[in-house]
């Protein structure tokens, strides 16, 4: 027998933004296809267009290509499976809703709306889970007959087996047993000619050649409804693959309708795709060697559907802080240069991405290599490195900011006097962290203060900032004469 081919399909509805964990449920399809030299299929499942969004395609589709994730057949690209709009395969969805009513494997129900919403207030009444009385699926041939050629409105509905259980496996959960009669005669074609999810998603994957299913836990209730169709249809299950759904750290869960962010405000707030990859990768999945850093390349060849994680994962901003400044710190300047440039153009605010660049490309490539050197070390994100641009710029602070613990204002202009006379007579070139540092501290020893007495007041003076640069790498990024021009400003506003 020849194994198939591996081919795996990211199935957003165009209801949002691409999230983080609509991210996730698309990485780790493609991750699977690409480890395997498979297929990643793009199909976009718009059958409730009640819910559809206007812009949600476009932030779907720009946001996996801005990932990186690029769909081997969908829209734009085309396939030989397509169309890969479920709302242009409307025919293909009627064949099969036929098929089932011939089989009796569904029935037609003519319930008002009227009727269903009493239904369903009186089981909430008794405290019974809402779910159809299947009146409609004892009607005589005779009966159907009549309702359909008076044109009354009707859903078709599933017939799902009234005993016994449908036995349902997940590739991470294992044999999964759910009592037929728990699972409601599930709607599977509703009354505008549109099929629901549930018969869609089946038809689909079987008639693309889905041979994986991988997506969210919360389709896993869904799924003895989906098993019932491959059976009524005889045909053979993909493998299923139901990823935990992540937790907020706080608690509760992230999701896309509790206000988790859009992969785009992750991008304007200067996380690079690099490392929201990574950490959706690590949102439930484990390599199982402790590397916590991977490329897509790595990631690719790592990837294993029987390590990812059962237990629901965390969420945490500070993983994805700490990624984002490795890959931050690992990146050439030109590089990170080039993607502040995008936001410049791109970012929902763009103007402090605007204003770094102003600012930055100013100087002279070395200098500006040893700023950002400087930098990387103390931000975790880019927009981060332009609000240290403020202070960079032109410092502001109070007098009193100046004065190092229980030290006085006098003793620190004293310390800055002295300080200023040290930085003036070392010459330009020795404006380098690696000389500043030895000359000053030995110079400190001869006199009757303390690291703190110096140190403080100068690096304040030089940054205005309660935590910044030590004062030898500010003096570095400023020059001798921005250095000294900030010492006198310092010791101007202690005298007065
Ligand atoms: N359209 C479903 C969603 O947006 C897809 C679920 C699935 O992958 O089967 O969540």
């Amino acid at each position: 027998m020849t194994t198939p081919r591996i081919r795996t399909r990211f199935a957003p509805s165009p209801t949002g933004d691409l999230h983080i964990g609509s991210a996730r449920s698309a990485l780790y399809p493609y991750l699977w296809a690409k480890h395997n030299q498979g297929d990643f299929l793009l199909r976009i499942e718009d059958t409730d267009q009640s819910r559809t969004q206007e812009g949600s395609l476009e932030s779907i589709t720009d946001g996996l290509k801005w990932l990186g994730l690029e769909w081997d057949e969908g829209p734009e690209v085309g396939g030989d499976f397509g169309p890969y709009f479920q709302s242009e395969r409307l025919e293909l969805y009627k064949t099969y809703a036929q098929k089932l009513l011939d089989t009796k494997h569904a029935y037609y129900c003519f319930c008002t709306k009227d009727r269903l919403d009493q239904m369903r207030l009186d089981q909430q009444a008794n405290k019974q889970a809402p779910r159809y009385d299947k009146t409609c699926r004892r009607l005589s041939a005779e009966a159907i007959q009549k309702e359909l050629d008076s044109n009354t409105s009707h859903v078709i509905r599933l017939a799902v087996p009234e005993e016994g259980s449908v036995v349902v496996e997940d590739l991470l959960r294992g044999t999964v047993s759910f009592e037929a009669k728990d699972v409601d005669d599930q709607v599977i074609m509703k009354s505008d000619g549109f099929p629901t999810y549930h018969l869609a998603n089946v038809v689909d994957d079987h008639h693309m050649e889905i041979t994986h299913v991988i997506r969210g836990e919360e389709w896993l209730p869904s799924l003895p409804k989906h098993v019932l169709l491959y059976q009524a249809f005889g045909w053979e299950q993909p493998v299923f693959v139901h990823l935990s759904l992540f937790l907020a750290k706080e608690g509760g869960k992230v999701s896309k309708r509790k206000g988790a962010m859009g992969i785009f405000a992750f991008r304007d707030q200067g996380y690079l795709k690099e490392a929201i990859l990574n950490f959706c990768a690590m949102l439930g999945w484990n390599p199982k060697t402790g590397q916590e850093i991977f490329s897509i390349e790595e990631l690719i060849a790592a990837f294993e559907l029987k390590h990812i994680n059962i237990p629901n994962p965390l969420f945490e901003t500070d993983k994805l802080n700490w990624l984002n400044q490795q890959y931050l710190k690992q990146l050439p300047l030109s590089d990170i240069l080039r993607r502040i440039e995008e936001l410049a153009k791109v970012a929902k605010e763009a103007q402090p991405y605007q204003d770094f660049l102003a600012w930055f490309t100013a100087f002279e490539p070395k200098r500006q290599e040893s700023i950002w050197e400087a930098l990387r070390e103390r931000i975790s994100t880019l927009l981060e490195a332009t609000e240290t641009v403020n202070w960079l710029k032109s410092p502001s602070y109070q007098a009193g900011d100046l004065v190092w613990k229980k030290s006085t204002k006098d003793a620190a202009l004293q310390a800055l006097l002295a300080a200023k006379e040290q930085f003036v007579s070392l010459p330009e070139d020795q404006y380098l962290r690696s000389s500043l540092e030895p000359t000053i501290i030995d110079w400190i020893k001869t006199t009757e203060w303390g690291n703190g007495d110096i140190l403080w007041p100068v690096r304040y003076a030089l940054t205005g900032q309660q935590k910044s640069p030590s004062p030898f790498e500010m003096a570095e990024l400023l020059g001798k004469n921005e250095t000294i021009s900030r010492l006198e400003t310092a010791i101007k506003m202690l005298s007065e």
